[in-house]
């Protein structure tokens, strides 16, 4: 997961969404704690301006 901290305006939409707790406001940017998250994906739709993307770190995965 990927929150863009350009486009990310702090609502906290993303903080109430996710079910692990995973993610707090922070000086009015989003914060992801990996430790917490599960991947679900669930806080993608709840931002209203698109900040979070999933994204696949591994070296070469095309994400399918
Ligand atoms: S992917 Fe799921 S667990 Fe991870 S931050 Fe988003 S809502 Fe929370």
């Amino acid at each position: 997961m990927v929150i863009d901290a350009n486009k990310c305006c702090g609502s906290g939409e993303c903080v109430k969404a996710c079910p692990e707790k995973a993610l707090s406001v922070v000086n009015g940017v989003a914060v992801l704690d990996e430790s917490k998250c599960d991947y679900d994906g669930i806080c993608i739709p709840a931002c209203p301006y698109s900040a979070i993307i999933f994204e696949d770190t591994e070296p070469g995965g095309c994400g399918f």
